[in-house]
């Protein structure tokens, strides 16, 4: 018995990273599994993982900040699928540099994906999960979102607006069965934060009390227990995953 069996999960930015990761989690525990990305060739790695699973999986072209091309792939996955159960907002993308040379394409490209994109696949997922009187949103902040960085004002506003989100939408769905929750990760080995400077990375590590990057599956074992029953009175909560870097 898996936690997830008969549900089927929605994972945006599923090629990669801890996208991939949650993908593979959430079907290992028994979802059917509807995979958004902008990248449609990147997503076949990850759906051949949850193939191997034994599990259904359908990969969608989504990019979310085309607020039409969000309603038309939630359409097609209510379409095939039948349900929405679970959605996980983890598209997210860095434009970092410091606020006084921020270009106006930086601020908007990342406000655009991060917080604009959650947002679209929330307003158009949630209708079913309304009509089913059931789902659960994991929303993957970080804890930039919480405490701000010198150097990405433009992500960590839209990390904080997530969790905003976050918060207003638990409080509307609360009565209509549906939960919201973020997790919040610290640094987490990916590609994203691969492209850091070693340097940077080395100055990082210093601040994690726990003494290690935290990994994808790190990650996606929290968004697991969110989206799932043993998280059923739990919503409109932040969940640091960071090794102690940040403790609320
Ligand atoms: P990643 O760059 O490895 O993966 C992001 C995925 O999102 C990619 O597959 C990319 O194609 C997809 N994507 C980008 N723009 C998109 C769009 N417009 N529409 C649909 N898909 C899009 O990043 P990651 O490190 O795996 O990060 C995943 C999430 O976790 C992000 O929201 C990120 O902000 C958050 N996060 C990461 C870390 C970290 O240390 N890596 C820390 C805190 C939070």
């Amino acid at each position: 018995m898996g936690k997830m069996d008969g549900k089927v999960a929605i994972v945006t930015g599923a090629a990669r990273g801890i996208g991939q990761a949650i993908a593979l989690k959430l079907a290992a525990e028994g979802a059917d599994m509807a995979l958004c990305d902008v990248r449609l060739e990147w997503l076949e790695e990850t759906a051949k993982g949850i193939r191997a699973l034994g599990r259904r999986v359908a990969c969608y072209a989504v990019d979310v900040t085309e607020f039409e091309g969000v309603k038309n792939g939630v359409n097609a996955i209510v379409e095939e699928f039948g349900r929405i159960d679970v959605l996980v907002n983890n598209a997210g993308i860095t434009k970092d540099g410091f606020m006084m040379r921020m270009s106006e394409s930086d601020w908007d490209a990342v406000l655009d994906v991060n917080l604009k994109g959650a947002f679209a696949m929330t307003k158009f997922a949630t209708k079913i999960m309304i009509k089913q009187r059931s789902g659960t949103i994991v929303n993957v902040a970080s804890i930039i979102g919480l405490i701000g960085n010198a150097g990405q004002c433009n992500y960590a506003a839209s990390k904080a607006g997530l969790i905003a989100l976050t918060k207003s939408v638990a409080r509307e769905l609360a009565g209509r069965g549906v939960r919201a929750n973020a997790v919040a990760p610290g640094f987490i080995q990916t590609a994203m934060t691969d492209a850091l400077p070693e340097n940077i990375r080395e100055k990082m590590l210093e601040t994690i009390p726990m003494g290690r990057f935290g990994q994808p599956g790190d990650v996606a074992d929290v968004v697991l227990f969110l989206a799932g029953d043993e998280a059923a009175y739990v919503t409109g909560q932040v969940l640091t995953v960071c090794g102690g870097m940040v403790m609320q």
